[in-house]
């Protein structure tokens, strides 16, 4: 059996700054609760690592005490959320990817400037929800779903996008938006962490006959390696698995060559445990 582990892997350099942050925030107070508003990155392991650490997960700003820190994801945050932190006297730590906050930047400009925004994105993704929050000039093309062009008043309106989306299912959105508005200004905003890893996916040539995605279902990264996979592979066995148990050992036992993929949130050590599992298979 023949193992391939694609590059990149590992944490990109958004989730290295974010985990830093939130160790830092710790360090630096030692007496307050800290807590992160949702998860800083979407995966599990980061979370019990945090965890480890006495850094805590809470799902609304209400439950932060008064006077704790708060930590905002690598996502970015809801306008209203930094409103209320403010207002509970929080001590505040902004864990932005500085990719998603350029774009948040970029979008804030374009209200200045009296241009509508398209964003394309997943609408109850955090970084979405952040960009839709930051401007009442953005309009949302949630992915999968009709766009209603009939908002859209700017003959060339800025068309932006999450940074973790599918680079094939952006290309289709691009077109369609070029087909009702010519005069669109498209700006791709996929971040290179993302692109290199669907793009070394989409390279593969050779033989291979089962592609391992190591990522957390709630990573969207990690959830595009696994449509790209299974759409531009449909021959290969595809998994998309967030652990060393979950490996479907029995049906991998039987492979001759697996590629092993993974999301700008899995750290290297898990890649490392799985890629390990697979070599004791192989001697089984
Ligand atoms: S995947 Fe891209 S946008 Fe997200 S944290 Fe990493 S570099 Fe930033």
């Amino acid at each position: 059996m023949k193992i391939t582990i694609l590059e990149p892997r590992g944490y990109c350099a958004g989730v290295n700054q974010a985990i830093e942050m939130a160790l830092t925030a710790r360090k630096n107070h030692p007496l307050l609760m800290v807590n992160v508003l949702g998860m800083l990155v979407h995966n599990s392991y980061v979370i019990a690592f945090l965890k480890q650490h006495d850094i805590g997960l809470i799902k609304n700003i209400h439950e932060a005490p008064n006077g704790s820190a708060i930590i905002f994801t690598a996502h970015g945050h809801e306008n209203k959320d930094e409103q209320i932190a403010k207002e509970k006297n929080l001590v505040i730590y902004d864990a932005i990817c500085p990719l998603v906050k350029k774009n948040l930047a970029t979008i804030a400009k374009e209200k200045e400037n009296h241009h509508q925004v398209i964003y394309i994105g997943y609408p109850s993704h955090p970084e979405t929800l952040a960009a839709i929050s930051s401007n009442t000039n953005v309009y949302l093309y949630s992915i999968g779903q009709t766009f209603d062009y009939n908002v859209i008043s700017d003959a060339s309106p800025l068309i932006i996008n999450q940074t973790t989306l599918n680079i094939l299912s952006l290309e289709n959105i691009h077109q369609d938006i070029k087909n009702h508005l010519p005069k669109a200004r498209l700006q791709d905003e996929i971040c290179r962490a993302t692109r290199n890893r669907q793009e070394a996916l989409l390279q593969l040539e050779e033989d291979v006959d089962a592609i391992i995605v190591v990522g957390s279902e709630k990573s969207s990264n990690a959830k595009r390696l696994y449509e790209i996979a299974q759409s531009v592979h449909p021959q290969v066995d595809a998994f998309l698995i967030e652990s060393a148990t979950e490996l479907p050992k029995e049906i991998l036992k039987t492979k001759r060559h697996i590629v092993i993929s993974s999301s700008a949130s899995a750290p290297l050590s898990l890649i490392e445990e799985i890629s390990n599992e697979l070599v004791n298979l192989k001697q089984l």
